[in-house]
């Protein structure tokens, strides 16, 4: 690391680290709730993730025969998404090429939770499980067409380094779509997500998780996570073209979608 980047902070929740202490404070959180991570998301949403990500894939239109890679993608609930879709457009057109997806992600407790999951899916191949930061892709250039990150890049400890990985590694025309937590349209509404999230969710982390701390870290990092118009900022400045949002739940979540050029 040079003596600039080693003086680089950066946020974990509504602390300042350095990058590196980034990197391993979030390997902790990912490592302590992986066994319990789906369960939680589902608690804490009310299933609401499911719609989210399902409207990401119909943004997304997976494809026969495409490459995708599902970056900070945990237990591969994407990843095995876009196989499903792109095998139900193949179904429907005669073509029977099949796509692949990598599950990349810095966390091996978390890729093992989804492997388990996967073991009766019998996707083979297709489905690969790749231990890497997403903000250093071990790919070539123009490896894929379609890139996702749900729920990850806010973890990440250069979230701008990582932009410029996917841009990297996406075939020109290749896809982007990433799904995070984000800032909330309507103001009246915000106390009382804000209510919810610091009262009930710590708590119910510490309950069904054993972990009270990461879930902390969770909702503290999305207020710190930048608003809707600074991170499309960010994704264009990074070489994407025609970037949309389009908000989830009033902002809770936004889908931030775009085109490599
Ligand atoms: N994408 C999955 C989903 O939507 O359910 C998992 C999201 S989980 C909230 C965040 C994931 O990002 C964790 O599995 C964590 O290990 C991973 N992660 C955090 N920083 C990362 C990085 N720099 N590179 C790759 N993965 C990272």
């Amino acid at each position: 690391m040079t003596d600039t980047a080693a003086q680089k902070t950066v946020s974990f929740g509504y602390d300042t680290v350095t990058p590196d202490e980034k990197v391993d404070r979030v390997k902790g959180v990912f490592r302590s709730v992986a066994s319990k991570y789906d369960l939680m998301n589902d608690l804490m949403s009310g299933g609401v993730h499911r719609l989210w990500k399902h409207d990401t894939m119909n943004r997304l239109n997976p494809q026969p025969g495409e490459r995708h890679l599902d970056v900070a993608g945990g237990t591969g609930e994407l990843a095995r998404g876009f196989l499903k879709r792109a095998d139900a457009a193949g179904k429907r057109r005669g073509d029977a090429r099949q796509a692949t997806a990598i599950v990349c992600d810095i966390n091996d407790a978390m890729l093992d939770a989804g492997r388990a999951r996967s073991d009766n899916e019998q996707w083979g191949d297709r489905l690969d499980w790749v231990c890497a930061d997403g903000s250093s892709l071990p790919y070539p250039d123009r490896s894929f067409d379609a890139v996702t990150v749900s729920f990850g890049i806010r973890n990440f400890a250069d979230r701008i380094a990582g932009l410029k990985e996917f841009r990297r590694v996406l075939k020109p025309g290749g896809r982007l779509a990433i799904l995070e937590f984000s800032h909330m349209t309507a103001p009246l509404l915000q106390q009382a997500y804000d209510t919810y999230s610091f009262n009930i969710i710590p708590p119910m982390g510490a309950l069904v998780a054993g972990d009270r701390e990461s879930y902390q870290y969770l909702i503290e990092s999305i207020r710190r996570f930048p608003d809707q118009d600074t991170f499309k900022a960010e994704i264009e400045d990074a070489g994407f073209a025609k970037v949309s949002v389009t908000n989830f739940s009033g902002g809770i979540a936004a889908l931030h979608f775009g085109w490599a050029v």
